[in-house]
């Protein structure tokens, strides 16, 4: 990180504007809504400048900068349009040891000034490290969007009520519990209808109620997808920003991870063939005594909770213990590395049916329905099949698919270093050999596989490694 992210307090302090144009002028307005008391030096002003200084503790001087001007000064912008003078005065800032924005080459400057959403007393602050205003500003109306200008009625809200909370509720972990049933309940609904009076009665209600009976914890059985965070569900990214622990399998990508809370409690629950780093009576009995502890629980799992997830082992528990729950489907891993590796599950000309399969049992061994599997015009995908893919593709060739039927496995699909190792039934297996084999890999067989030397478009540059 190049820059510090930080909010600093620096009312009342002196702070110098070195131009007095457009860009000068915004920088003045951002410094005076700071509470900062500003000095603006330049020969000649602009209107806008005029108008800014009107906003807040402001004095121009019309005249050439000097070193002079820079004394005392707590921060300062360098803004002429003559970038040989913004260098000189930054570097005369860097000598002083303050704090300096230079416009148009913020890396001369140690300052940079980041895109501001504003929903006062909320701000967020998006900043690239100086490298893309323009990518900054999109950002910010991406995301204004997406925050109701009724949050700042909500921290106002928030804001007047904290020290009654705070008096009421002595523990941090039940003061966060209340305003959580104040921020995602009822309240924050009726402040969102704009409906401020009702919203303040419900808060007091509450208040008064304290956090006791109506207290019930809630697991959320998520899933995230193959890997790529982009593949989550909105609804898979509201659950995970709101719970307050989170088991984790280790199928859950490091990227889909950083989404969580910092504070959130991260328990990870494993899920590694032969070697559960938790065993699932373990996980069941956890999940229902943080739910009784009154804690919204998320069980985030790899793909989708009911392929090969043992989601329904995790709810049946659940329903026995009449403890609420909420299943939210992911892309399972036959989606995400389909789409990935430009192979179509299904296709008018080859593929009829798709059929998803274990090659893992739960024995250990790979026994499965091969005169079903072997028939023509359909397309396999094996989960957890590289242990057996030696006996997946010879079953295959022996109940009758040609050994020249392509078969791919998809290594890590949906990552960033997604890899599809091509081949076919007779070939793969010893393919493998000659190949570091990155997990989780996903096997694929039938006529659609040959499309991906066609469709393929993710990674483009790096992927294939054999031909069919
Ligand atoms: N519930 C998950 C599957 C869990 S079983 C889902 O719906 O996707 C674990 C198997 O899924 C792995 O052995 C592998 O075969 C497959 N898998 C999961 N993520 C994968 C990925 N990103 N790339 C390739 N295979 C993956």
């Amino acid at each position: 990180m190049d820059y510090l992210p930080l909010f600093l307090k620096l009312k009342g302090r002196p702070a110098l504007v070195v131009g007095a144009g457009e860009v000068a002028a915004r920088k003045a307005r951002r410094l005076l809504e700071g509470g900062l008391s500003l000095s603006v030096v330049a020969p000649a002003i602009s209107p806008s400048m005029q108008d800014a200084a009107r906003a807040g503790d402001c004095a121009i001087k019309q005249r050439p900068f000097t070193p002079a001007d820079l004394s005392g000064m707590a921060l300062v912008v360098a803004a002429t349009d003559d970038p040989a003078v913004n260098r000189r005065i930054a570097e005369q800032c860097a000598a002083l040891d303050i704090p300096v924005n230079v416009v148009d080459e913020p890396d001369r400057g140690n300052v940079i000034f980041p895109s501001l959403i504003e929903r006062a007393p909320i701000r967020i602050a998006i900043s690239t490290d100086g490298v893309s205003p323009l990518l900054s500003r999109l950002l910010k109306s991406h995301l204004a969007g997406c925050i109701p200008a009724a949050y700042a009625t909500l921290a106002g809200l928030a804001a007047r009520y904290r020290p009654k909370v705070k008096a009421r509720f002595a523990e941090p972990r039940e003061r966060r519990r209340f305003w959580d049933k104040v921020l995602r309940g009822r309240v924050a609904d009726q402040v969102f209808a704009g409906r401020l009076p009702q919203a303040e009665a419900e808060l007091q209600a509450l208040l008064n109620a304290g956090n006791g009976a109506a207290n019930t914890g809630e697991i959320y059985l998520v899933g995230s997808g193959p890997g790529d965070p982009d593949l989550l569900t909105i609804k898979a990214l509201r659950l995970m920003q709101q719970a307050d622990v989170v088991l984790y399998d280790r199928l859950v990508s490091d990227s889909i991870l950083k989404l969580l809370r910092d504070d959130v409690e991260k328990i990870y629950a494993g899920k590694e063939r032969a070697r559960h780093a938790m065993p699932q009576e373990r996980i069941n009995a956890l999940l229902v005594r943080f739910a009784q502890e009154g804690r919204k629980v998320l069980r985030l799992k790899g793909g989708d909770p009911f392929v090969f997830g043992r989601g329904g082992e995790e709810i049946e528990t659940l329903m026995e213990r009449n403890i609420p729950f909420q299943v939210v489907p992911g892309i399972t891993a036959a989606l995400g590395c389909a789409s990935y590796a430009g192979i179509p599950l299904t296709h008018r000309d080859h593929a009829q049916a798709c059929i998803f399969v274990t090659g893992h049992l739960k024995d250990g061994s790979v026994r499965l329905d091969w005169e079903m599997l072997a028939r023509p015009s359909q397309t396999l995908v094996f989960y957890m099949g590289l242990v057996g893919l030696e006996t997946i593709c010879a079953e295959l060739v022996r109940h009758g698919l040609p050994p020249q039927t392509p078969a791919a496995l998809v290594m890590r699909g949906t990552l960033p270093d997604q890899r599809v190792l091509l081949g076919d039934l007779s070939s793969l297996a010893a393919l493998t050999s000659d190949c570091e084999v990155s997990p989780p890999t996903l096997l694929m067989v039938g006529e659609v596989v040959r499309l991906h030397d066609k469709l393929q478009w993710y990674g483009v540059d790096r992927n294939v490694e054999a031909g069919v």
